[in-house]
């Protein structure tokens, strides 16, 4: 087995590593903003809740008081017809105390509609809250962890792109300019591995030639993806 492709196939290898350490690392900040926007959310749901609530409940309470001061005029009506006159008198006195028990029925049901839609809106409001509270915890969670893992990360990524430049310098001298392009460019998927004379990468079949110059340890793009060839551990070319 030659020296280059046990030295490509460890650099891609590493570019692997490196790729999926980035990615853990860009998850969590991820997951936080995600976290972030949800409790955004659930803040205006609680403040909307609260905002209706009390629209409700300053209704009702304008409508309760309206009751109670209608109830009290029929009181002064029923004493004054106690006490009238006249019987035009007594029957417009009648009329009016019969309207305003007619109106008054009308905002007592108002009024038991409006606390049924109090109870109804309390209960949204407490849901609201718990859901707040739920969130606000999430995100002191996944803060907690993004930061407990972060340094952790960060350590093995430094470590393992210190191991990635070492493997790059050991990289024979015909392939450095080839690769060094590529692997700014594409990073991890700068490399593929020939697997059953196909590029791993894009799943081309190569052609016999391209396996017979990677045989020869020459350096080899995939003609359809680009990505720099190596082959297999303990390949044997059949
Ligand atoms: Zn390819």
């Amino acid at each position: 087995m030659s020296v280059t492709a046990s030295a490509l196939r460890e650099l891609h290898r590493i570019h692997r590593q490196v790729a999926d350490l980035k990615s853990q690392l860009a998850r969590g900040p991820r997951q936080i903003r995600a976290a972030e926007e949800l409790l955004e959310r659930s803040d205006a749901a609680v403040a909307a809740g609260k905002q209706t609530l009390t629209h409700t409940k300053v209704t009702a309470d304008d409508k309760q008081l309206q009751l109670r001061h209608r109830e009290d005029r029929i009181k002064d009506l029923q004493l004054k017809l106690n006490q009238c006159g006249s019987n035009r008198e007594y029957q417009a006195l009648k009329e009016q105390i019969a309207a305003d028990q007619q109106a008054n029925s009308v905002l007592s049901d108002e009024i038991l509609e409006a606390l049924e839609k109090i109870d109804e809106l309390q209960a949204q409001f407490a849901h609201a809250q718990a859901e707040r509270a739920r969130a606000a915890q999430q995100l002191d969670t996944l803060r907690a962890e993004a930061e407990a893992h972060r340094g952790q990360l960060e350590s093995e990524l430094q470590r393992v792109t210190a191991e990635l430049a070492a493997a790059e310098r050991a990289l024979p001298a015909d392939f450095k300019a080839e690769y060094e392009r590529l692997a700014r460019a594409r990073g991890e998927s700068a490399l593929a591995q020939v697997d059953d004379e196909t590029c791993s990468s894009c799943y081309q079949t190569l052609t016999t030639q391209t396996i017979n110059d990677l045989v020869m340890a020459r350096p080899v793009v995939c003609r359809n993806c680009g990505a720099l060839l190596y082959l297999p551990e303990g390949y044997e070319q059949r």
